[in-house]
């Protein structure tokens, strides 16, 4: 469903992307890892083209990535992120955040985008919340309120940064639960990640990088048991 095939970007003189070889399958859930300014998030920003790449090719389903326009809102929409800080719309209600978008980019007329986001809203477990601002919720909630709001535009794949480091400790199960969920249910996503239980059961692989470069791609239960390279083994054993 998504590759990246022969991936280079620079900022200036940082190669921060090298030579990296991505394939993600339908219904795959890959988590990265990887010491900071390793590219990561950089990584994740180039498969729906919040960055663009100086050499190599990111296709969706086989079709390259759109430049700008219409094609490109489209790929947003096909392709949902979320982010660590939540990034709502703060004068909307939860509801409306959540159906705001299907509208304006689906073209879904407004009581069908409402009665959906309420069934979004019942599986991330905030029904009851649909009416509340933002700021009346907590981080997990508001989170949850993100992850139904990238949900509800029908995404083909789904890229997380960090969706639970801003969050205080008792609120990121909540979030990692709905992201459970999502993996059973067959979601496709690409997830950075510091949480190494969700790496360990949701995962069908774990991609490491140092550098720019992609060290290790494997499934969870070889690359924490056995980690090939000393880069991984360093990182693994600072955060375990
Ligand atoms: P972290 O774990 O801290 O989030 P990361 O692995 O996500 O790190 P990136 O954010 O992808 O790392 O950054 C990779 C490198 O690129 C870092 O050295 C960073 O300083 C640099 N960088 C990121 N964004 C930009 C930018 N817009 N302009 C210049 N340099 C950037
Ligand atoms: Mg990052």
């Amino acid at each position: 469903l998504i590759e990246l095939r022969d991936v280079n970007k620079y900022y200036g003189r940082l190669h921060v992307l090298q030579d990296i070889d991505l394939t993600v399958g339908r219904g795959e859930v890959v988590v990265v890892i990887g010491p900071s300014g390793s590219g990561k998030s950089t990584l994740c920003r180039t498969i729906n083209r919040l960055e663009s790449v100086d050499s190599g090719t990111v296709t969706i389903d086989g079709k390259p990535l759109p430049e700008e326009g219409r094609e490109l809102a489209r790929l947003r929409a096909d392709v949902g992120m979320v982010f660590q800080s939540f990034n709502l719309f703060a004068h909307r209600t939860v509801l409306a955040n959540v159906s705001l978008a299907p509208v304006k980019v689906r073209g879904r007329g407004r009581e069908e985008a409402d009665r959906r986001s309420r069934e979004l809203l019942e599986r991330v477990g905030l029904l009851a919340h649909a009416d509340k601002y933002p700021a009346q919720l907590s981080g997990g909630q508001q989170q949850r309120v993100a992850i139904a709001r990238a949900l509800a535009m029908e995404p083909k794949a789904l890229l997380f940064d960090e969706p639970t480091s801003a969050l205080d400790p008792e609120m990121i199960n909540e979030v990692l639960e709905v992201m459970q969920q999502l993996a059973r249910d067959g979601m496709t996503m690409v997830v950075v990640t510091h949480e190494m239980g969700f790496a360990r059961s949701a995962a069908n692989r774990v991609v490491f990088m140092a550098d720019g470069r992609i060290v290790e791609d494997r499934p969870p239960e070889d690359f924490f048991t056995a980690p090939s390279s000393e880069r991984a083994r360093d990182f693994l054993s600072k955060i375990l």
